[in-house]
C-alpha cells in the first residue's frame, strides 16, 4: 500500500514545514497544564501535548487522570493559543477526545506494536479529519511501524506522521531507548513524504542528552520534535527525570541548527565528493576483508565437522570480543558500535558454519 500523507502545512495548526510539540508527559492538574502551556507561549510550539491515559509498564504507577483532563488540556491550550494533542490507545478515547475538541492524536509505542489494537483505533478514526502521529513500536520492526501507519491511512486519515521514540533493545545503551537511527532513516527512504518527528525525551530518558539527540534528528532530515516539558519537572507524576521546564525548552530550541539539505557552494561540493570517494574505497576494502574472513570461517567449519566440535566455542568468542573491543577502543571506535558489530559478525559466522554443515 502507498502511504500518501499531506504535508505538515496542511494540518491547519499553523505549522509551515516544521512541527514542534511540547508539553508534560501526563496531564496532572488544571494548574500544571495552564502554567506549562503559558510557559511555552510564543516559543514556536505548534502543539501542546499531555498524556491523559498512560499505558505504564508496571501496574500501580500513575495511569493518567482520565476524561476530566481533556477539558483541562483544551483550556490550557486555548489560554496559550496552542492546539492540543494527546495519546489514544483505545477507540472510546478517540470519541472522548473529539468531544472535547482535541486537535491531534498520537498512538503510543506500546499500542503501535499491536495490530489488533491499532485496527480498532483506526476504525474509530474513520472519516475523522484530525492529524494522527504514530510512534514506533517498542521493538525495532520497521514493517510493524509502517503497518500501523497503513492501518490508519486505510481509514482515510491523510494527516499522518511518524514519531521516532527509540527502541527497547537488550543492549545496554547510554539512552533509555536505543535510537537505532538506521530505522527512521530507512522509513524516510521508503516513504519520503511522511513527516518524521523525533521524541528526544523518551529516547534519552534524562535531561542531559536532549540537545544532542534533537540536533542529530534535525541533521537526519526529521521534520520536528516532541519534547516533554513540565512547569515543575522534579514533581512530575510520570517520567520526572526526562522533563524540562519551559525555560529550558526555549534554551534548547534556540541552540538547535536547522541546516540545508543541498549544497550550493561548488568548492564544498567538491570537497564532499572527494571524501565520499574515500569512503567508497574504504567500504570496498572492508567488504573484501569480510569475504576473506568468511573463507577462513568455511575452513574452520569443515575442521569442526570432521572432529565433531560445536560451532560455538565460548572461550574463543570471549577472547575475540575482549581483544577486539580493547583494540578498537584504542583506535577511537565507540564501544557500543564495536560490541554490536562483533556480535553480528560472530552470529553470522556461526550461521555460516551451520549452513555449510547442511550443504
Ligand atoms: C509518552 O509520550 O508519554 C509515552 C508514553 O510515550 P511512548 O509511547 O513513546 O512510551
Ligand atoms: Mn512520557
Amino acid at each position: 500500500m502507498n502511504l500518501s500523507p499531506v504535508p505538515l502545512s496542511q494540518w491547519e495548526i499553523g505549522c509551515c514545514g516544521r512541527l514542534m510539540i511540547a508539553g508534560p508527559c501526563s496531564a496532572e492538574s488544571p494548574d500544571q497544564l495552564k502554567k506549562t502551556a503559558c510557559g511555552l507561549k510564543n516559543k514556536g510550539v505548534n502543539l501542546f501535548r499531555a498524556g491523559i491515559w498512560k499505558p505504564r509498564t508496571r501496574p500501580g504507577l500513575f495511569e493518567g487522570i482520565g476524561e476530566k483532563g481533556l477539558s483541562w488540556l483544551k483550556e490550557a491550550g486555548d489560554l496559550a493559543g496552542i492546539a492540543v494533542a494527546t495519546e489514544i490507545a483505545q477507540p472510546e478515547q478517540v470519541e472522548l477526545c473529539l468531544k472535547y475538541g482535541i486537535n491531534a492524536f498520537w498512538i503510543g509505542a506500546r499500542t503501535s506494536a499491536n495490530p489488533f489494537a491499532v485496527a480498532e483505533i483506526a476504525q474509530a478514526l474513520k472519516g475523522v479529519d484530525v492529524p494522527v502521529m504514530v510512534k514506533n513500536p517498542v521493538n525495532p520492526d520497521i514493517d510493524l511501524w509502517i503497518g500501523a501507519l497503513e492501518r490508519i491511512a486505510l481509514m482515510g486519515v491523510n494527516k499522518l506522521a511518524a514519531i521516532h521514540r527509540g527502541f527497547s533493545t537488550y543492549h545496554k545503551s547510554t539512552y533509555r531507548n536505543s535510537p537505532l537511527w538506521r530505522i527512521p532513516v530507512e522509513l524516510r527512504r521508503r516513504v519520503p513524504s511522511l513527516p518524521l518527528i523525533c521524541d528526544p525525551s523518551h529516547i534519552s530518558g534524562n535531561r542531559e542528552h536532549l540537545l544532542t539527540i534533537s540536533q542529530i534528528a534535525l541533521d537526519l532530515l526529521f521534520d520536528g520534535l516532541i519534547m516533554e516539558v513540565h512547569c515543575n519537572p522534579g514533581e512530575a507524576l510520570s517520567d520526572a527525570g526526562q522533563q524540562i521546564t519551559p525555560a529550558a525548552y526555549e534554551k534548547i530550541t534556540k541552540k538547535l541548527v536547522w541546516k540545508d539539505i543541498s549544497v550550493s557552494d561548488s568548492e564544498l561540493n567538491q570537497r564532499l565528493n572527494d571524501l565520499r570517494n574515500e569512503i567508497d574505497q574504504v567500504d570496498y576494502q572492508i567488504l573484501d576483508l569480510f569475504a576473506s574472513r568468511f573463507d577462513i570461517v568455511k575452513q574452520i567449519a569443515s575442521l569442526k565437522t570432521e572432529k565433531k566440535l560445536t560451532a560455538l566455542q565460548l572461550k574463543r568468542w570471549s577472547e575475540i570480543l575482549e581483544s577486539r573491543v580493547e583494540y578498537g577502543m584504542k583506535h577511537g571506535i565507540p564501544n557500543e558500535f564495536l560490541v554490536q558489530l562483533l556480535e553480528l559478525v560472530h552470529e553470522h559466522s556461526l550461521l555460516f558454519q551451520e549452513q555449510n554443515l547442511m550443504e
